[in-house]
């Protein structure tokens, strides 16, 4: 899949089986015509549901995006903090929380949600991700403008405490599910604040019930803060089901179709793509991607052996040879690169080392490349967030892919790639990985109730297209 930018001819899937718009200036952001050319052609088609919706999702988002009049419209209503039900144009907020991974997969789970309701995602990006993608959608921006009356009123950073947080009000008994908002017995408020980060509660979670979408359809602003990838649990809303089949035949694409249809590198960013594209991949014979991510500390030596242990086992990497001294011919031998990403840089050294100091038993040459070590998480920083976003990126490039477990930064990675990773997790005392059944993301903290039974369930054995996540048995995943 190697492109060569001086000759760019694009191959006639530039616009990836319909799923993108053909109206955008091609030049003012090249990442978006050009991703077809680096990807492997994927092996799953969008439906033509999917690309239909999509138009029209366009149509209503350029009707009812900033600097509209029914914009203008809606935030007076805002203002005002009354609701009268539904308006012309509805909207959701997208809030950020944590890394660039959880970012991405929240966004996207929102954007569905967004699209299952008739309503426009906006994003209230903080600066340290203004310049990582650009617009989605034509002719319009799903930037929330910065005069947004919530910025003005510095609502922003209480929402936890707000009053209008959905579960908090259920929990307080001012509002229920089963309500006609029409006979309500107080003006209704203009915003729902979702809070549907990790550590919500259940009160929060009922937003996963059929009942409370009812309600929450009278609501014309719902300001949302999320850093979950909650797509699986909208499977479980009988009232999305039908739609939701009609948009994804195959139910295990939709992070594979809505990523690549929504997140496109900026320029800055697609220039660090390329270019370590075209330095270190593209003349490789094949390439493996090993993405090394640590919550706690570890010994680099044990975990690299582990590591190394699923490589070799998995035939992803050739053993080195330690005693022997004969020197196999290696000219013209096309490399085999392996392109790690990781906060430091111990695993490369060492796996860089390994290869450079003795032949493999295979006679292959072996590549070992990494972008940068960051030594530590700074999401606060844009330039920190671009390298994050082009490393995500490049190993959605590769042929096969390894990745830790729990990283949403990997499955962004392996979503955009349309890659079945191998997960550094041991399933028993003699394998070292799993070889993923799917590319979706996992959901980590899913609800735990049944909204028809009204009883605590485990919510992974509800229905046979979700299961528990192989990474994280807490969590859910479609398959
Ligand atoms: P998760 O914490 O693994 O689920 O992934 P997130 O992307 O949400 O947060 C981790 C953040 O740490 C990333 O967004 C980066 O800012 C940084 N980070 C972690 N691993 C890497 C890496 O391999 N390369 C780079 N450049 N940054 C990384």
């Amino acid at each position: 899949c190697s492109a060569n930018s001086s000759t760019i001819e694009h191959p006639k899937d530039k616009l990836l089986g319909g799923l993108l718009s053909h109206v955008f200036d091609e030049a003012s952001c090249p990442s978006r015509y050009q991703s077809a050319l680096y990807w492997k052609v994927s092996n799953h088609t969008t439906s033509a549901y999917l690309v239909e919706k999509l138009r029209r999702y366009e149509a209503l988002h350029k009707k009812c995006g900033p600097d509209t009049e029914v914009y203008k419209k809606a935030v007076e209503q805002l203002k005002s903090n009354r609701s009268t039900g539904p308006m012309e144009c509805n909207y959701v907020v997208w809030m950020a929380s944590d890394g660039l991974g959880n970012r991405i997969l929240s966004i996207t789970s929102a954007f569905l949600y967004a699209l299952l309701n008739n309503k426009v995602l906006l994003l209230d990006l903080p600066e340290d991700m203004k310049g990582l993608f650009c617009e989605p959608f034509p002719n319009t921006t799903w930037v929330l403008p910065s005069d947004f009356p919530i910025n003005n009123l510095k609502w922003v950073w209480r929402f936890e405490k707000d009053p209008y947080r959905y579960g908090d009000m259920l929990k307080k008994k001012v509002l229920s599910n089963d309500m006609n908002p029409a006979n309500a017995s107080f003006p209704l408020p203009a915003y729902l604040y979702l809070h549907l980060v990790h550590s919500n509660d259940d009160f929060d979670k009922m937003f996963y019930c059929q009942e409370s979408q009812l309600l929450l359809q009278n609501f014309p602003w719902l300001l949302l803060r999320s850093n979950q990838y909650f797509v699986p649990a909208l499977f479980l809303i009988p009232e999305f089901v039908k739609e939701l089949s009609l948009l994804f035949p195959e139910r295990t694409t939709v992070f594979h179709h809505l990523g690549r249809y929504l997140f496109h590198p900026s320029n800055s960013v697609w220039g660090y793509v390329t270019r370590y594209y075209e330095a270190y991949l593209a003349n490789a014979k094949e390439s493996l991607g090993m993405q090394i991510r640590t919550f706690a500390k570890v010994d680099v030596d044990s975990h690299l052996s582990s590591i190394m242990g699923c490589a070799r086992s998995e035939k992803l990497l050739p053993d080195v040879d330690l005693k022997d001294p004969a020197l196999p011919t290696v000219i013209g031998v096309k490399p085999k690169a392996v392109l790690v990403t990781s906060l430091n840089s111990g695993y490369f050294e060492k796996l860089r080392d390994m290869y450079y100091e003795h032949a493999t038993t295979t006679g292959e040459v072996i590549g070992i490349y990494q972008p940068s070590h960051e030594e530590q998480q700074h999401t606060e920083k844009l330039s920190h967030n671009m390298k994050a976003l082009a490393e995500m990126y490049l190993l959605s490039l590769t042929d096969s892919l390894m990745t830790s477990p729990y990283s949403t930064f990997g499955y962004v990675a392996q979503g955009l790639g349309g890659l079945n990773p191998w997960i550094l997790v041991r399933p028993d005392k003699k394998k070292l990985c799993l070889h993923s059944m799917t590319m979706e993301p996992c959901f980590h903290f899913p609800p735990s109730y049944d909204c028809n039974a009204h009883k605590k369930v485990d919510i992974g054995s509800v229905v046979p297209y979700l299961r528990h996540c192989e990474d994280f048995p807490k969590g859910i995943k479609l398959f």
